[in-house]
């Protein structure tokens, strides 16, 4: 079940690839204590939490942006078919979930006309490519890929020093330089009045979210700069993939500063469905509400 989120002239789908409880929630959230994580169980289970295991529930998901002029996808998710032996949850998965996720926004493959990359971890490029006849070849046949300028440097040249260490960018970015389909721009690129980037910066290098319709109905799709309201209740927790960890807590300040209290829905990528709420100050840190 994926519920649309309507914008006057907009439209986001959610496209739902997997939901699970994937994580060691210790070990998700390095600096997380067992008391603290103890003192927050109770509002964060079910939902957050799994009883069962004790683990992080997320979602892995995209989102269809339909506007009158351009079908736009932002972060492409796993993928089918992908090495990934460090991740046996995303290890050569072959499921049609995302697909279908596409069907129920509307589009195939041959619509969409952007594929925005909100940052390069493995979760948010692997629909980039498919396998055809044992090649990677863009998903997308028409789109254009946008990805931040300084984002793109850092993981290709990781590829360059150590392949082996991110595999997601030799199958899943690569392919498309090779088709000549990558955009870089800044951080904070305009593409038109109703779809902003906005800089958040410190979970990767040029991590960008991504601010979407007019003000009064806009939706801000934050990507990985939260993982869990927990870093709304302590935004200065970080993750364990962080790039800067202080870097990613002051973001998560300025930008719940910035929206607190406002109609922008947030779409919080990894949230479990339905991921979408409202921000308010609560104490030294943030709630957010259910919409
Ligand atoms: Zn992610």
């Amino acid at each position: 079940m994926t519920t649309a989120i309507p914008l006057k002239d907009i439209t986001i789908f959610p496209v739902i690839e997997q939901q699970g409880a994937f994580f060691d929630v210790l070990e998700f959230f390095p600096t997380l204590t067992k008391e603290v994580l103890d003192e927050n169980r109770s509002w964060l289970q079910p939902t957050f939490i799994d009883p069962a295991s004790g683990r992080l529930v997320l979602c892995i998901q995209g989102f269809v942006i339909r506007t009158p002029h351009h079908n736009i996808l932002i972060d492409s998710c796993v993928g089918n078919h992908k090495s990934r032996p460090a991740r046996p949850f995303w290890n050569m998965m072959n499921s049609d979930r995302f697909e279908k996720g596409l069907a129920a926004a509307g589009v195939g493959v041959n619509d969409i006309d952007y594929v925005m990359c909100t940052h390069l971890h493995v979760d948010h490029v692997g629909w980039n490519t498919r396998l055809e006849n044992g090649r990677w070849v863009p998903t997308f046949p028409k789109a254009r890929y946008i990805m931040a300028e300084r984002e793109f440097e850092h993981w290709t040249q990781r590829e360059k020093e150590n392949p082996a260490s991110v595999p997601w960018i030799t199958d899943s970015v690569l392919p498309i330089v090779a088709a000549k389909r990558v955009e870089l721009v800044k951080s904070d690129f305009a593409f038109n009045e109703q779809v902003q980037f906005i800089p958040t910066p410190g979970h990767t290098i040029d991590h960008f979210s991504v601010l979407v319709g007019r003000p009064g109905a806009d939706a801000l799709i934050t990507g990985d700069m939260i993982h869990s309201p927990l870093q709304g209740k302590y935004p200065d927790m970080g993750m364990m993939a962080d790039y800067d960890s202080p870097q990613a807590g002051q973001t998560r300040r300025k930008v719940f500063d910035r929206f607190s209290e406002a109609p922008t829905l947030l779409c919080m990528s990894h949230f479990p469905m339905p991921s979408t709420y409202r921000v308010h100050r609560a104490g030294s840190g943030y709630k957010f509400a259910a919409t």
